[in-house]
């Protein structure tokens, strides 16, 4: 009897393992054929940008606060008008104005939907959007106010009020594609970049082009003087270069645009934008000479980094007569302006 029982236990144990391998099997069969798939398509679905149908400017624009480091709510169309004034002198054309306040909107809305899909930034990751260059410049109102005066509320801030809203809703594809990155710097020195010459990846909306009229853009050409020794000592401290002398610096490669790409100093080649970073020139567009007084002298051309809009030369184009949208067309390759919701 127990040797019967015995038997049957150890039938009994066969059978479960067997259940236990079919269960098994019964796993990853709907694994690999059911959630597997759904998986790899939602990831795939992740990589598109937004549906265009889901963007509205109902959507709720919460903004990173540096001085408080709160966050704030706000509604789209008044968080652009914050940011047109943060970014524009007021003095600006309207068209200007109007194409900021568009690039403005764009940039806040795929900022809300990646950071919906992919997290926000890490600098603030409780919001998409910070109030500081990092993202845009925002300013509030009561900020507007006390940085520029009761004159400028009054007389100015209803200018960019107006911008905003003859453009409420307006937003920059590419392809069908909500536009990701609508970069915009304060002066090119004549021609913009291609956004793989200053940053990483090449962006097709992101080509270099001429900006013919940045007559009036302050630090058109500035020219500032370092002394040899700190140079040669910074750039030996930061990049570990050495046999630094007058007689081995050359700029090896220039973009499209006119910045500098490669430069020879001492025994490394390193970017324009190292050097641009390393002195606070006004831009990687430069070029440098020896004063003979043991100085360098780099003398630059434009303000920023040049890639995408140049707000000077969106203003020059405004007084030649061209309309925010070419404004907006010129600078960013192959675009389209539509309204969303
Ligand atoms: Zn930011």
């Amino acid at each position: 009897m127990k040797r019967y029982s015995r038997k049957i236990g150890s039938l009994l144990k066969k059978h479960e393992d067997k259940l236990l391998i079919s269960s098994a099997i019964f796993v990853f069969v709907i694994f690999s054929l059911i959630i597997l798939p759904l998986v790899l398509i939602t990831i795939v679905n992740n990589e598109d940008i937004p549906d265009v149908e889901h963007l509205s400017i109902d959507i709720p624009i919460k903004v990173y606060l540096h001085k408080t480091g709160g966050t704030v709510t706000l509604d789209l169309e008044e968080y652009v008008a914050g940011v047109v004034a943060g970014e524009m002198p007021s003095s600006f054309e309207f068209e200007a104005l109007k194409a900021q306040a568009v690039a403005a909107r764009t940039y806040a809305l795929s900022k809300v939907v990646r950071g919906e899909k992919f997290g926000n930034s890490a600098d603030h990751p409780e919001a998409p959007l910070c109030d500081g260059t990092h993202c845009q410049v925002y300013r509030s109102e009561q900020e507007l106010l006390e940085l520029k005066g009761r004159d400028w509320i009054k007389n100015s801030w209803p200018k960019i009020k107006d911008a905003v809203a003859t453009t409420m809703g307006e937003v920059m594809f590419y392809e069908g594609e909500l536009v990701e990155q609508p970069l915009y710097h304060s002066s090119s020195g004549g021609k913009t970049e291609n956004s793989e010459d200053v940053f990483v990846s090449s962006i097709p909306y992101l080509r270099s082009v001429e900006s013919k009229y940045e007559d009036e853009a302050p630090h058109q050409s500035e020219s500032i003087s370092i002394s040899f020794n700190t140079f040669k000592e910074k750039v030996q401290n930061t990049y570990g270069a050495s046999s630094i002398s007058p007689n081995n610096i050359k700029i090896l490669k220039r973009s499209e645009g006119g910045r500098v790409e490669q430069i020879q100093v001492g025994n490394k080649v390193l970017t324009g934008r190292n050097i641009r970073e390393l002195f606070n020139l006004r831009s990687a567009n430069f070029t440098f000479a020896f004063d003979g007084n043991d100085n360098i002298v780099f003398t630059t051309r434009g303000f920023g980094h040049g890639v995408g809009m140049s707000q000077w030369g969106a203003n020059g184009m405004a007084q030649a007569g061209y309309n925010y949208k070419e404004i907006l067309k010129h600078y960013y390759t192959g675009v389209t302006i539509k309204q969303i919701n």
